[in-house]
Formats: C-alpha cells, sequence, structure tokens
C-alpha cells in the first residue's frame, strides 16, 4: 500500500490505544492490592504460621518435618485484587532409602507432571521403620493418607477459637475442602484462606504436593502433584528484569480478569504464566507500550491452546496443564476467550 495509513489501520490504532490505557487504568484500580491490605494479610498468616510450629514441636517432636514456611502470590507480589490466600508449606522429611519416587508417565496412569513415592527395602526395613509409614497404602506414600494426619491435628487438636481470641482474630477449619485449609477473619470484612500444603523433595530436586489430581478417580489417589511454581515465577520475574518487561503486570492482569468473571474462573496462575513464558520465546517486546498487544496476543495464544486441548508446562513439555480440566470445560473456556477477542474490553467490565 501507499505511505497512508488506511482507514481501517487508524481505527485499529485508536482501538488499541484506549485498550492500553484501560488496561493500566484496571491493572492500578482492581488488579494491584493495596500495601496496606497485603501487610496486614501477610501478618496474620506468619501468626497463624507461627501458632503451628509450636504446636507441632510441642505436641508432635517426633514427626520428621522441616520448618513449616508460608509461600504463594501474596508472597511473591503476584496476589491480585483482594488479599485472600496463602500457602503454608509443611516440608516432609523422609529417609532417602526408604522411599523411591516414579515419575507419572512410567505408572500404568501414565501421566506426566504426577508422581508415585513407593515404599523401598520393606523385607529389610518393615512397615514402622519410617515415620510416613502409617501414610502408605498399597505399597505407596498416599498424599490423601499424608492429608488425613494433618486434618486431625489441625481440625480435631488445635484450640483455634483460643488462639484466635488470643491474635485477635476469628480462625477455622475449612471442612470439606479440596485440601486442607484455615478460614482467618482478620478484620470484619476481610478473610484470608490459608492452604496446608505437604510437600516432598525428592533427591533430585523434584518438589512434590499433595494436591490432589482433580479429576480424582480412584486410581489417582496415591499421585503426587509435581510443582513447578518456583521455577516458573522465577523465571518470569529474570525475563522481566532483564528487560523491564510487563510480562508479570499482563500475569497479573489476565489472572484478576479470570478471578473476576467466573467463566474463565478455571484458568489459573500456572496456565497462564506457561502462556506467557511459550510466548517471551519467540516476542521480544514486552515494553510497558506494549502491555495491550501483548495481553491480545495471549488471549489468542491461550485460545489456540484450549482449541488445541494442550498447554505443554515449559519445565517439562510432556505435561499437558490441561490435563485436569474436562472437555467440556476447556470448550467454555475457549468459547469465551474467543468471544473476547472482539471485545476485549468487556473482560474489564466486572
Ligand atoms: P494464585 O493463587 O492464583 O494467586 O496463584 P499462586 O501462584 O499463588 O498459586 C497458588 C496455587 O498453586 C495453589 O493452588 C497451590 O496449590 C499451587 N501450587 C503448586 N505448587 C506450589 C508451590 O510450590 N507453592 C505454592 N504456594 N503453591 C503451589
Amino acid at each position: 500500500g501507499g505511505g497512508r495509513p488506511g482507514k481501517a489501520e487508524l481505527q485499529k490504532a485508536r482501538m488499541r490505544l484506549s485498550l492500553q490505557e484501560h488496561l493500566w487504568a484496571f491493572f492500578h484500580e482492581r488488579v494491584a492490592i493495596p500495601s496496606e491490605e497485603l501487610a496486614v494479610a501477610r501478618r496474620a498468616a506468619l501468626d497463624i504460621c507461627a501458632e503451628l510450629r509450636v504446636f507441632l514441636h510441642a505436641k508432635l517432636p517426633d514427626m520428621p518435618l522441616r520448618e513449616m514456611y508460608l509461600s504463594g502470590s501474596l508472597y511473591d507480589d503476584l496476589q491480585v485484587v483482594t488479599a485472600d490466600h496463602a500457602q503454608l508449606m509443611v516440608p516432609m522429611i523422609l529417609e532417602k532409602n526408604l522411599w523411591s519416587s516414579v515419575p507419572g508417565e512410567d505408572t500404568i496412569m501414565n501421566l506426566p507432571g504426577f508422581w508415585l513415592v513407593r515404599r523401598e527395602n520393606l523385607e529389610y526395613f518393615p512397615r514402622g521403620s519410617s515415620y510416613w509409614d502409617r501414610c502408605m497404602v498399597g505399597g505407596y506414600l498416599s498424599p490423601k493418607s499424608v492429608l488425613e494426619v494433618f486434618e486431625k491435628l489441625v481440625a480435631g487438636s488445635i484450640n483455634w477459637p483460643a488462639i484466635g481470641s488470643v491474635l485477635d482474630y476469628i480462625i477455622r477449619p475449612v471442612v470439606p475442602s479440596e485440601t486442607l485449609a484455615l478460614e482467618v477473619q482478620y478484620e470484619t470484612d476481610r478473610r484470608l484462606y490459608v492452604d496446608f500444603l505437604p510437600l516432598l523433595v525428592m533427591e533430585d530436586g523434584v518438589s512434590l504436593i499433595a494436591k490432589p489430581h482433580r479429576l480424582a478417580a480412584e486410581r489417582h489417589e496415591n499421585l503426587w502433584r509435581q510443582s513447578f511454581r518456583v521455577a516458573e515465577t522465577t523465571k518470569l520475574r529474570a525475563l522481566d528484569q532483564e528487560d523491564s518487561g510487563c510480562r508479570c503486570a499482563c500475569l497479573k492482569v489476565i489472572k484478576a480478569v479470570c478471578k473476576l468473571n467466573p467463566a474463565l474462573a478455571r484458568l489459573n496462575a500456572s496456565q497462564i504464566s506457561n502462556a506467557i513464558l511459550l510466548l517471551s520465546e519467540h516476542e521480544g517486546n514486552w515494553t510497558q507500550e506494549a502491555l495491550a498487544d501483548r495481553f491480545m496476543q495471549l488471549l489468542r495464544a491461550l485460545v489456540g491452546h484450549l482449541e488445541a486441548g494442550r498447554l505443554p508446562c515449559i519445565l517439562n513439555p510432556k505435561v499437558n496443564l490441561f490435563c485436569e480440566l474436562t472437555p467440556l470445560e476447556i470448550d467454555e473456556l475457549g468459547y469465551t476467550l474467543y468471544c473476547a477477542l472482539s471485545d476485549p474490553e468487556s473482560l474489564l467490565r466486572t
């Protein structure tokens, strides 16, 4: 064409400009959490963590655990909209010679990203040689059974009303919940959910968490979930640091969109992070001015991954990050995002 941009192109440029402005306005008004709110929520979670440490040391001094710690988006500035949840990591110590990990793709389930933890040497070290033998089911360490042990403790034998009144919170265990969680009401209108997440760090550095497979068939009950969260967030942050990029801002905007739109609630931080990391492999411009372009490109990429029914994990491409969605859920997510491609602003009107 000639040197002058056509009418359609001008209109497209105008739309992009306004989307860019709207995205940043949305970021500041809805996505970002005021620092005071963050501080109070973090304080509440820390207080609970401290109480639990004291309780476990006193009540179960021989339970082989490393020190519990808090983690999640609340602690690495990736939480959005409201400061309302955190994970309490509970690292379990396993004897190296008694337990080994088997990758999911080498099992009958053929599920990359999930692992079995097998008890070894039972003939020389009979049942009872390892503290965690009490959670062994069919020769494997059962995450479900591990969660039940903690559930009995946390929901059954800790006097939360008493601890809550000392700390000036209202604390109650959430039952039933997918995992094990505490609800902490730390101001009349503010609630924080603290998830218990038992964690195994295997010899090869693989981190496994006791978070059940979502489509938990009985045969999935012994599976531990590999956690890639630390590596994913570290990588995103490092890339942003190199080029003062907007990847984390983009992640937060899309996380907020998913938190505020029930039709998108099934998309999680890990899927969005990986879509951004995949896009970063062949898209270099992540300047603040490019937020709207990258946002649109990500929506298109997500639609594409959903159409394929597959989103590979950047740290292990054999892992399909959509493997816990049903075909219907994949269709619905794809449809909602596809519609948003022609009216992205609709995602911000919530
Ligand atoms: P957000 O909850 O959407 O703000 O995202 P996060 O990045 O905080 O992710 C929290 C989710 O990731 C929870 O559902 C956890 O069960 C899961 N998860 C997987 N691995 C880890 C891990 O190593 N640490 C934490 N904190 N959460 C993990």
